[in-house]
């Protein structure tokens, strides 16, 4: 068979534990066997990070700027227990927290369906993809503990020492908590392009909520940036795609969320998109069949699984044991990125590999050949075979053969 070519290379990003097991192994039986795999590699993998000082993260961020499209392995983010295990230097930060501040993207989440797992929400028949602001709100929020009685006010003083702004908080008749939360401008607009742009790319219908009816500067702040980017700037491309930009408070978006049929966009702000997905993801079915891309608002994607280095499994796979660790949501990363890569150098033949290695994916599903974290979620009645994920991975590889033959 003649391997299908590539032109630019793909930002490989490799990981840790488990997954860099499964990275390995699906190179190996699903992609170099087809394809002409052209990769710019970086290795995340926790030892390689101590080693550069994470000097990699910022190298693999910026080779992702550089050539448009990644596919990364999920990696540890390093707490207290693993600077002892790995002997680190540093506590090193995520480098997905690294990799989406440098290309100050978005993540958006969605679940893969077979028609043999249910979602919890009987009538969503079509993914529901979930994009998060990772960016500001509670999470860069500065609290204070009230300790006595007192006056709490919000201040805001320009370059030049001009207060513009003061204002009582609460005056405190005894103890309490209190939060200073922000967001930025700039921040909220390249979400909303990143959002406009990922509905383009996929052809959905983008939803976005916020609470602006109670918060009437800050999330109305919100819902004013995005309306006016998309009047300037997507209006009529959307028209012409045949899809929707459509606003509503967050608890009218819940109540259309759970009766709709899925297969839309719902941009949350930051608090939301953390709880919602899990919400979501968990209403989908499993963590293992979550994927998730990384969108900046000049168009770069970086794909990965939604899970992370499944570190259980790891630890029985280092004593022997075959695991049944699941695939599916690191081959799509690697789908998703190469059909991405085709759709930008023009290139058909590996658009098609892209499909029919998903396609692959779902027939060996549907066969009933899965993972063993599937097989309590199958409507019952389905024959189903529990494999482990080598095994998993060959019976998929066979079935890609016979389509690519
Ligand atoms: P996790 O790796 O997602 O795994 C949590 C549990 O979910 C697993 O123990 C397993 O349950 C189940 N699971 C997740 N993915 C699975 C798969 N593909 N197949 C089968 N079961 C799967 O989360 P974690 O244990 O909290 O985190 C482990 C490490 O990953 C941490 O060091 C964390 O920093 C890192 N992490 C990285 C990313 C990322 O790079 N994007 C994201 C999250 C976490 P059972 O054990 O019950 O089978
Ligand atoms: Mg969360």
């Amino acid at each position: 068979m003649k391997k299908i070519k590539m032109t630019t290379p793909l930002v490989e990003m490799d990981g840790d534990e488990m997954t860099r097991v499964l990275w390995q192994i699906i190179k190996d039986e699903l992609l170099l066997p087809f394809v002409d795999l052209k990769t710019e590699y970086y290795d995340l993998g926790l030892p390689e990070r101590e080693k550069t000082r994470d000097q990699v993260t910022i190298d693999s961020a910026n080779a992702t700027k550089k050539y448009g499209v990644a596919v990364k392995c999920a990696t540890i983010t390093p707490n207290k227990q693993r600077v002892e295990e790995y002997g680190l230097t540093e506590m090193w930060k995520s480098p997905n927290g690294t990799i989406r501040a440098m290309l100050d993207g978005t993540v958006f989440r969605a679940p893969i369906l077979i028609d043999t797992i249910k979602p919890a929400v009987r009538n969503w028949e079509a993914p529901i993809t979930i994009a998060r602001h990772a960016y500001g709100d509670i999470y860069k929020a500065t609290e204070f503990r009230v300790p006595t009685e007192g006056v709490a006010e919000l201040v805001f003083t320009d370059r030049a020492g001009a207060e513009l702004f003061r204002q009582p908080v609460y005056d405190f008749e005894c103890p309490g908590v209190l939060q200073g939360s922000y967001n930025k401008d700039s921040s909220i607009r390249s979400f909303a392009h990143a959002c406009f742009n990922y509905a383009l790319s996929t052809k959905q219908d983008l939803w976005f909520s916020t609470k602006d009816t109670i918060s009437k500067q800050y999330d109305q702040t919100f819902k004013l940036i995005f309306q006016e980017i998309y009047d300037n700037d997507y209006k009529e491309k959307f028209e012409t795609a045949g899809i929707e930009y459509f606003y509503t408070l967050i608890d009218d978006a819940v109540a259309r969320v759970i009766r709709s049929k899925g297969g839309f966009i719902w941009a949350c702000k930051n608090y939301d998109g953390d709880v919602m997905s899990d919400m979501v993801s968990t209403a989908f079915g499993s963590l293992a069949m979550m994927t998730s891309v990384l969108v900046s608002p000049d168009g770069k994607y970086e794909y990965e699984a939604a899970h992370g280095t499944v570190t259980r499994h790891y630890y029985r796979y280092l004593k022997g044991e075959n695991t049944s660790t699941n695939p599916m949501a690191t081959i799509y990363a690697w789908s998703g990125a190469l059909r991405k890569r085709g759709e930008l150098d023009g290139l058909a033949d590996l658009v098609d590999f892209a499909d029919k290695l998903e396609a692959a994916c779902i027939d060996t599903l549907m066969d009933g050949i899965m993972t063993k974290d599937l097989v309590g979620l199958v409507v019952p009645g389905t024959k189903t075979t529990a494999v482990n994920s080598k095994d998993f991975i060959l019976a998929i590889r066979e079935r890609l053969t016979a389509k690519l033959a």
